[in-house]
């Protein structure tokens, strides 16, 4: 309900340290959560260990003591709360909203990538499961940052995957159930996630729960439209000196200099931060270029 209190959260994935990107979600969704005076949580998104990086998740939550941004409540693992995942899965089974996918990847080849019915010819000892998508399915919503959105999601996504062969619980189910049952209202995020919402709402309702407000931050890219990953030595995030990173953040955000001028440490510019932060200012597009994100006077 619109009335329920301000609950947002930052999620990162260990898959590599805290990059700017990444910042830039952490801080936003903070300055944000901050702005309507409510809560803001970290949950570790820790649900594909073969793309985890061993000692990321420490070293991601330390960086981010050292910018100043703590979580308000205990820091949950997703790893620990599969018993959740497989009682949302179950019920969708139940409701024969989801069915078993014994297709390779060569079966799904042949349609663009996108499940629309499955035809594998032989059976797999580990199937996936996956949300049937009926045709027509259309999703609508309205992004805070980025304004109306609209998903044929039968058409751009197919019958997408709940759980992976391996056994691995899909991050779009994840994190609805998270979201869902730690209360949160506003999912504040990167733009890259953008086109994942619309599977994120079609679950929501499939499982008869709220649909949070979504506000998506652009990316920071390169000159080259690519995204900033840990590997661009261009803007290393450095917790040891967060202030540079903190201020360049701040810059990208949209956010005026003058309110942060002369902030000689994190608690400082922090402090300075909450009362001169405004939503209103974040540019409203998918992608900001890195010079943009250095010009922070
Ligand atoms: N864990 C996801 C990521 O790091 C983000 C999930 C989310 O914010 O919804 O890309």
């Amino acid at each position: 309900p619109a009335s329920a209190p301000y609950r947002g959260r930052f999620a990162p994935s260990p898959t590599g340290d805290l990059h700017f990107g990444s910042l830039l979600a952490a801080l936003g969704s903070w300055l944000l959560a901050r702005h309507a005076q409510g809560t803001w949580l970290v949950r570790v998104e820790d649900i594909d260990p073969p793309r985890e990086v061993a000692g990321a998740s420490q070293r991601q939550l330390d960086a981010l003591v050292a910018f100043g941004l703590h979580s308000d409540e205990t820091i949950v693992r997703q790893s620990a709360r599969s018993a959740l995942y497989e009682a949302a899965l179950q019920r969708l089974l139940d409701d024969g909203r989801a069915f078993e996918c014994h297709c390779s990847r060569s079966d799904l080849a042949a349609s663009g990538g996108v499940h629309r019915q499955c035809v594998a010819k032989s059976r797999r000892a580990d199937p996936a499961i996956r949300l049937r998508v009926p045709d027509g399915t259309v999703i609508v919503f309205d992004d805070d940052i980025q304004g109306p959105q609209q998903q044929d999601v039968s058409r751009e996504v197919g019958d997408f995957v709940l759980r992976r062969t391996e056994g691995y619980w899909a991050y779009q189910l994840a994190v609805v159930v998270d979201d869902a049952a730690q209360d949160i209202t506003d999912v504040v995020r990167g733009a890259d996630l953008l086109d994942s919402t619309p599977r994120q709402i079609l679950l929501q309702r499939a499982l008869g729960l709220p649909t949070p407000r979504y506000a998506h931050l652009p990316l920071v890219v390169d000159a080259n439209g690519r995204k900033l990953s840990k590997s661009d030595a261009a803007l290393p995030v450095d917790a040891a000196d967060p202030l540079p990173a903190l201020k360049a953040a701040w810059g990208a955000l949209g956010q005026s200099p003058d309110a942060i001028a002369g902030t000689d440490g994190v608690a400082a510019f922090l402090a300075r931060a909450q009362p001169g932060f405004d939503p209103a200012c974040i540019p409203p597009t998918c992608a900001i270029m890195l010079a943009a994100a250095h010009n922070t006077g």
